[in-house]
């Protein structure tokens, strides 16, 4: 008895501590802050760990800014990583639309931070390395300087006041562009503003079986956005279901519903609170905590079993980023109001 009275003091201290959130065990940090800080991919085989919007990357491989038939925009922003099967894909592509879709070259957009993970803005997905965005501006015929691929303007193909496709600024190009992406079988769906997938519910013609991996989806009016499936082999990644069979033409509720704005005195929603390293799969921990990898080259194929792992005090003075990295622009130009995938 003696002792009682203290102990449920300490007990309800303890839950006031809880409820007023002045607990003693600091809140976990955003694993964006976490996923964000790391400028160089771990040192380790490369896979996909999670769900696109969930998950990491283990060994990560960076695009190289340029090729014969692509060049990446917003080098800054440190998010050409991927999966090697999506950096060899989209270089594949990029040649495929430059033989076969009158397209010169492609203009790549984000992929994934080195070690994938949640940003910090512009993207709830792109976390594995096996999403991309593509601009549907063709490549100019020279290279672009750094401050022209943070900079230039990638016109949108939207009219903001229809939401449909502008006539101005749509091509049939764009049509062969995603058609080629759609048709291929490490594709798995590909985003596009509703606005685009009605023009590509009326311009297909009779080829249309590759209209279902094209969903509709807010934003996606400047760039598309390519997902491909998990490799084979890869436990820990875990896949979409199908987009089914269905062509997906039925974009009702898009325009009389989705793309209304909202009637004044709306409440916006609520954000939801940014992932924590602990929603995310436990492996992502490893990730995070690997040794960084060595060196700035493009690794296309796995690194062998027996190299070894570089400390990570080598690895910040790497050429392809470490401390000398320049910080992110505060604010990511982002179409649409809504979270994009
Ligand atoms: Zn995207």
């Amino acid at each position: 008895m003696f002792f009682e009275k203290p102990s449920r003091v300490a007990a309800i201290l303890a839950l006031l501590a809880l409820a007023t959130g002045s607990s003693p065990v600091a809140a976990e940090p955003a694993a964006r802050d976490l996923f964000g800080a790391k400028p160089v991919p771990s040192a380790q085989t490369p896979e996909a760990i999670g769900f696109y919007s969930h998950g990491c990357l283990a060994g990560g491989v960076d695009m190289p800014k340029d090729g014969p038939t692509w060049q990446v925009m917003k080098v800054s922003r440190n998010r050409a990583w991927g999966h090697p099967a999506l950096i060899d894909y989209l270089q594949r592509l990029s040649r495929q639309a430059a033989a076969e879709d009158n397209w010169r070259g492609l203009l790549f957009g984000d992929m994934a931070q080195p070690r994938g993970g949640p940003m910090k803005n512009g993207h709830a997905s792109h976390q594995i390395g096996l999403d991309a965005d593509i601009y549907l501006t063709e490549m100019p015929n020279r290279r672009l300087s750094d401050d022209e691929r943070d900079n230039m303007d990638l016109p949108s193909v939207i009219d903001p006041r229809t939401k449909r496709v502008d006539e101005r600024r749509w091509r049939p190009e764009m049509l062969k562009l995603i058609r080629t992406a759609a048709k291929s079988r490490e594709v798995q769906r590909i985003f596009v503003n509703p606005g685009i997938k009605e023009k590509l519910c009326k311009t297909a013609g009779g080829d249309r079986a590759w209209l279902n991996k094209v969903r509709p989806m807010y934003g996606h009016d400047y760039h598309f956005h390519v997902r491909m499936y998990c490799q084979t082999g890869e436990a820990d990644c875990q896949p979409q279901e199908s987009t089914g069979r269905d062509e997906g033409c039925d974009l009702d509720w898009w325009f009389k519903v989705a793309l209304k704005p909202a009637p004044p005195g709306a409440k916006p929603p609520k954000p939801r609170p940014p992932l924590t390293l602990a929603a995310l799969p436990k492996v992502c921990r490893t990730v995070l905590a690997a040794p960084a990898r060595r060196g700035g080259e493009p690794q296309i194929a796995a690194q062998p079993a027996s190299a070894p792992a570089a400390p990570a005090a080598l690895a910040l003075d790497a050429p392809d980023g470490g401390a000398a990295f320049p910080p992110l622009p505060g604010a990511v130009p982002i179409p649409g109001s809504r979270p994009l995938p």
